[in-house]
Parts: C-alpha cells; sequence; structure tokens
C-alpha cells in the first residue's frame, strides 16, 4: 500500500489543496484517535502555528472533507476521522464503524453481504436511512 500525504489524498479526492486543507489532513493523518473539532483546532494553532485561525474556517474544512466522504464523523461523540477506504466514495456504500471504548480507535470495515442484506432490510421496512453508516461500540482485539 502506498503512504498516504496530503497531495495524493487530493489527487484522489479531486479538490484543490489549499494550506489550512493540507495542514488538517496532517493531523488526521498524524492522529491514531478521532478528533473532536476543537481539537482539530487547538493542534491547528499550536502545532501547525496559525494561532489566528478562526474555528469557522476550521469547521468549513471538516464540512468540505465530509461532503468529499473524506472525513467521517462519529455520531456518538462527534469526532472526526479520516477515512481509509475509497469506497465511502460510492454514495450507496454503507460502512460500519467498530469503535474501541477503550482506547477509541476506530476500525472502518465494509462487508459486502452484510451490506447487501442490510440494505434489503431497511427496503423491506420502506425506511430510508439518512446516515451513510453503521456505529458499534464495544473493545478493539488489544483492549478485550
Ligand atoms: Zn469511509
Ligand atoms: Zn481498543
Amino acid at each position: 500500500m502506498r503512504k498516504l500525504n496530503a497531495s495524493t489524498i487530493a489527487r484522489d479526492y479531486q479538490f484543490t489543496l489549499t494550506s489550512l486543507r493540507e495542514d488538517i489532513l496532517d493531523i488526521f493523518l498524524k492522529g491514531k484517535k478521532p478528533l473532536k473539532a476543537y481539537e482539530v483546532i487547538s493542534l491547528i494553532q499550536e502545532e501547525k502555528a496559525r494561532a489566528n485561525i478562526k474555528p469557522i474556517s476550521v469547521y468549513r474544512v471538516l464540512d468540505f472533507f465530509m461532503k468529499k466522504k473524506l472525513v467521517h464523523k462519529l455520531q456518538s461523540n462527534s469526532s472526526f476521522f479520516l477515512c481509509k477506504r475509497k469506497s465511502c466514495l460510492d454514495h450507496a456504500h454503507i460502512t460500519t464503524f467498530l469503535i474501541c471504548k477503550k482506547c477509541d480507535q476506530v476500525e472502518e470495515i465494509g462487508d459486502a453481504r452484510l451490506m447487501s442484506t442490510f440494505s434489503s432490510l431497511l427496503k423491506n421496512h420502506n425506511f430510508k436511512i439518512t446516515t451513510d453508516h453503521l456505529e458499534l461500540n464495544g473493545f478493539c482485539s488489544q483492549c478485550q
């Protein structure tokens, strides 16, 4: 697997890499855990020496990344993390997050059979979901 960096991501997801987008991507690439918006903001201010950055600018970039399906937001704790699977670009795709309650790591899984079972289940109940993922909480293999 090739190493992910901000420029390869920008090319893959087809967007212009502004310096703020690059800095925010950098923070996500370095971090192992999902980050809350205020954590992203303070890391940008401290590590990237952007003391004057307005939170709204960071929110805008996060929003942009979410629309690009490059960053996901956990509903359970409103934190953000970088998507590791390009299949999330497919809008019909539902991804599943395994969230560890102890170390906060999130694993993203997409199982074709699970997804097709899930889609037909929703269809049978004529239920239209507005989320693009399922969240399962528990303990990862390291933390059990
Ligand atoms: Zn994803
Ligand atoms: Zn864990």
